[in-house]
């Protein structure tokens, strides 16, 4: 990976982590941006950071304090949009990639906004729902100073879900003086959350996935698939290719590496990690593999839907996928993108293969604006019609300049960005 980044002050300099991958990839994409290179430093800096502390009393009456951010990485295009993580191993590079990918997804999808991210340095697992609502609280408090529906807007990520949504919209709400349902997507549909978003981000990995498979010849029905991570996108996309017909052949999370050479039942799958946390124990197995053997696993399609920088060059050789769905954000590194390229395995990008969930958050927020609300089959239909426009134009992109399909997507999402800055102009 180049190393003449000029890496902010900041960042450790020396660090390898996803903006450093984020830096790679806008390198990649630079020469085919043509005179709107100009104002390619733009991406390259996060316009805001927060960086917050958040304090709370454990419930034994113990003070304990978290490290919190929110980045907006781009608003060029419009208000700031992305998830917010809770996980112990959030860092600053980390939370400034995913806003930056934000950024690149929103205008790839054409969704008016520009780019954010937030995340807390905890395991939400070690805290008790009383803690996890104070932390959530507070943390909401503490960036409410850069949120608001027309600002940024923040929605799930890893470990967030429509609870975390529900406490804070509340607590913005309750800072505001008046019920403010549009700070937040994904929340509860009982405060004004949309059909169909919990599903969103796996449908979207599945109608892409099938486009894909079109273009690669490959059959959906009957089609073996690898997912790691078997949460609200892996497990949600394996369920979806399982009703396609599609063998769900190996599933790894944290609990370990399960597989079976005919495919699980992947609702009994989907019961089994609802009620114990991770696939570990589900005994409709062949085998529990060691996790290294994952990558290669016999299959067509393999669905990262965990964390960043899962295929890298140590693994990337022995991937026997002939397509790669990015459901997590930054499973790729560069290095592994030119092994794949090289070996033809086509790596469907996560700024389009995994947009489905914010897409069917703008509809959320378009609704609440509205308060006018659609059913799930109008949410469903535009959904399916956006992410197949996307890959469309993206797969045009790769076949007129000949490059992967990241590199288009990356051409399409930074063109209107920086088109946007360009007509806007600098500020004085
Ligand atoms: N966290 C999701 C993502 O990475 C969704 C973001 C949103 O809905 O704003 O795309």
């Amino acid at each position: 990976m180049s190393s003449n980044h000029q890496i902010p002050s900041y960042l450790t300099p020396h660090a390898t982590g996803p903006w450093n991958v984020y830096l790679e990839q806008i390198d990649r994409v630079t020469p085919y941006l043509g005179s709107l290179s100009r104002w390619v430093e733009t991406l390259k800096r996060p316009k805001r950071i927060l960086i917050v502390d958040v304090p709370i009393e454990r419930d034994d009456g113990t003070i304990a304090h978290f490290e919190g951010y929110r980045v907006q990485h781009n608003t060029s295009r419009g208000p700031g949009k992305g998830g917010v993580r809770f996980h112990q191993d959030v860092t600053l590079s980390e939370v400034m990639a995913l806003s930056a990918w934000m950024t690149i997804k929103n205008s790839a999808v054409n969704v008016p906004y520009g780019g954010a991210k937030g995340g807390i340095r905890v395991d939400p697992k070690t805290l008790s729902r009383g803690e996890l609502m104070r932390m959530t609280r507070r943390y909401t408090s503490e960036i409410g100073i850069i949120i608001g529906p027309d600002k940024d807007i923040p929605a799930p990520d890893v470990n967030t879900n429509e609870q975390t949504m529900a406490w804070m919209m509340d607590t913005y709400s309750m800072n505001e003086g008046r019920t403010a349902t549009g700070v937040v997507t994904g929340k509860p549909i009982s405060l004004g959350g949309s059909l169909g978003r919990r599903e969103a981000t796996g449908r979207g990995v599945f109608v892409v996935g099938c486009e894909a498979a079109a273009k690669k010849g490959v059959t959906i029905a009957g089609a073996k698939i690898a997912v790691q991570g078997f949460g609200n996108v892996g497990g949600i996309a394996a369920r979806l290719f399982a009703e396609a017909g599609s063998k769900i052949v190996a599933v790894q999370d944290h609990g370990g590496t399960i597989f079976h050479s005919n495919g699980f039942d992947v609702p009994k799958l989907l019961d089994h990690v609802a009620a114990h946390g991770s696939v570990a124990g589900f005994d409709g197995i062949e085998a529990v593999l060691p996790n290294n053997e994952f990558w290669s696993v016999n299959c067509d399609i393999m669905i990262p839907a965990a964390l960043e920088q899962q295929i890298t060059e140590a693994n990337a050789n022995e991937i026997k996928a002939k397509i790669i769905l990015e459901g997590a954000n930054g499973p790729t590194t560069p290095e592994a993108d030119d092994i794949l390229r090289d070996r033809g395995v086509l790596v469907v990008p996560d700024v389009i293969a995994n947009a489905g969930g914010v897409t069917v958050s703008y509809f959320e927020w378009v609704q609440d604006f509205s308060s006018y609300f659609w059913t799930e089959d109008e949410i469903n239909n535009r959904l399916t019609r956006i992410m197949k426009e996307a890959f469309s134009s993206v797969w045009q992109v790769t076949e007129d300049k000949k490059v992967s399909l990241r590199t288009a997507a990356f051409i399409i999402g930074c063109t209107r960005v920086l088109q946007a800055r360009e007509v806007r102009g600098l500020y004085p």
